[in-house]
């Protein structure tokens, strides 16, 4: 037997807009197509010319370029299967379905559009009857010499069942008798996409179709298909629903009351594109032991159809965030600085810092970059503060002992013969060795004095260090005066 060199495709259709759904669809075949050494094409399927929306390409482009998902073969790369582009394709699909009408598997409908309506009306089902199923060669002859336009439809078996095994639901038997008898060319001589993707599948030579579960139940019209031209079936490999979570407690389909579903609006809510992916990874598949962190190559690595589950992934913003988290964590300080300068901007505008230490503070806890303004604008400008902050029972600072220490630690500051971070360190520590108390006790005082607020980013040292001795030593008289 030989073996076929394994080839995935992504198959958008150019909506402009990337829901996380998609994008999980394309890192997947991407991810199956890499794992076996395969290749991954891109595909945009742009024949429901209805649907179609200015610059949606480029969505497609640019998402899959900020995912790190990259295409072998393309319409902007090119290959050896091309066009890439369903509409530019679109004379090659006729000449099929001519073969299927020659070989008693598919036939012309002429019935008009106010028949359908009417049926459908009056059915209640939306399904076709299968008027024109079995018209008599001189009925067809005569409706082609008049110019009776007409669509193709795929004549369906009546009885029997057809059968598929999917990678991911297991095997799936439908009765033949469900089956609609579906258009597959359209008056306009235009394909449908259920007749498309078949053709488009097999002549580029896709060995896996992997797509959202929505199209389990077209299966087998599309095995129909490749049984009536005689072509291999490929593996299917159908992902699992993405559910959001409701407030309460229930799930549905994810959509934008759940919060941001497009891969931009992630990105722009402040989600970095290596966790986005990372997480969506995950939704859905399982790997071999409980690693969490991926990077692409290694996803490339270790993806498996197997792993991926059938049952609906939930898309939980909360462990997002913590894949945010730690990729920010894990970021090497240049990309760090990168990512963070905008906001320092937008926080001390043109004024000379030591950014290597708000990166320090900053780094173990940040979540997302677009928090650092909230984060550190006290360091520019020190907020209004109510004199409670003083008090802090874990720290035992009251309102009698916070005057008492802050002073102290006030006077001995102002002597320090230099101003670096180890010289607070040890001046601050050594206050409180001395004169027996917690380090807390004097550290908590030096804090809210210093940044004016509960939470900060880093502790009385750290951010002594970034204020500088003359910011600092105001500051400190600032929460004397405050505290009488
Ligand atoms: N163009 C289809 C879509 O965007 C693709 C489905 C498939 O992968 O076959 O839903």
């Amino acid at each position: 037997m030989v073996i076929k060199k394994v080839r995935t495709r992504y198959a958008p259709s150019p909506t402009g807009f990337m829901h996380v759904g998609n994008l999980r669809t394309a890192l997947y075949e991407y991810l199956i197509a890499k794992s076996m050494d395969g290749t991954f094409v891109l595909r945009i399927e742009d024949t429901d010319q209805e649907r179609y929306v200015e610059g949606a390409v480029d969505v497609i482009y640019n998402t899959l370029k900020t995912a790190g998902i990259t295409h072998d073969e393309g319409p902007d790369v090119g290959g050896d299967f091309g066009p890439y582009v369903q509409s530019e394709r679109k004379d090659m699909y006729l000449p099929y379905a001519e073969q299927l009408i020659k070989d008693g598997k598919a036939y012309r409908c002429f019935c008009t559009k106010e028949r359908l309506e009417k049926l459908a009306e009056n059915s209640g089902f939306g399904g076709y009857d299968r008027h024109c199923r079995d018209l008599s060669e001189e009925e067809i002859e005569e409706k082609l010499k008049n110019n009776t336009p007409y669509v193709i439809r795929q004549k369906m078996p009546l009885e029997g069942k057809t059968t598929f095994k999917d990678a991911v639901f297991g095997e799936i038997t439908v009765d033949n008798s469900e089956l609609q008898d579906q258009i597959l060319v359209k008056t306009d001589g235009y394909p449908t996409y259920n007749f498309a993707n078949v053709i488009d599948d097999h002549t580029m030579g896709i060995t896996h179709v992997v797509r959202g579960s929505e199209y389990l139940s077209s299966t087998p019209k599309y095995n129909l298909l490749y049984e009536a031209f005689g072509w291999e079936i490929p593996t299917y490999v159908h992902l699992p629903l993405i559910m959001g979570k409701n407030e309460d407690g229930s799930v549905s389909k994810l959509s934008k009351r759940h919060g941001s579903t497009g891969f931009e609006d992630l990105v722009e809510d402040g989600y970095l594109p290596e966790a986005i992916i990372n997480y969506i990874a995950l939704l859905g598949w399982c790997p071999k032991d409980n690693q969490e962190i991926f990077s692409m190559k290694e996803l490339e690595e270790s993806f498996f159809i197997e792993g991926i589950s059938k049952s609906p992934a939930v898309f939980d913003y909360d462990k997002l965030l913590w894949f945010n988290a730690e990729y920010i964590k894990a970021m090497d300080e240049e990309t760090f600085t990168a990512h963070a300068m905008p906001y320092y901007k937008e926080v001390f505008g043109d004024k000379e810092m030591d950014y290597s230490k708000l990166n320090e503070i900053l780094r173990q806890r940040l979540e997302k970059f677009k928090d650092i303004p909230e984060k550190i604008k006290f360091f520019a400008e020190l907020p209004e503060y109510d004199k409670e902050l003083f008090v802090n029972k874990k720290s035992k600072t009251n309102l009698e002992n916070a005057p008492v220490n802050l002073k102290e630690a006030y006077e001995r500051l102002k002597a320090l013969p230099e101003w670096t971070a180890d010289a607070v360190h040890d001046c601050l520590i050594n206050m409180a060795q001395e004169k027996e108390l917690k380090n807390g006790t004097v550290m908590w005082p030096v804090r809210i004095a210093a940044a004016g607020q509960k939470v900060t980013p880093g502790g009385a040292i750290e951010i002594l260090d970034i204020l500088g001795r003359d910011e600092s030593l105001k500051r400190l008289e600032i929460g004397l005066k405050k505290l009488g």
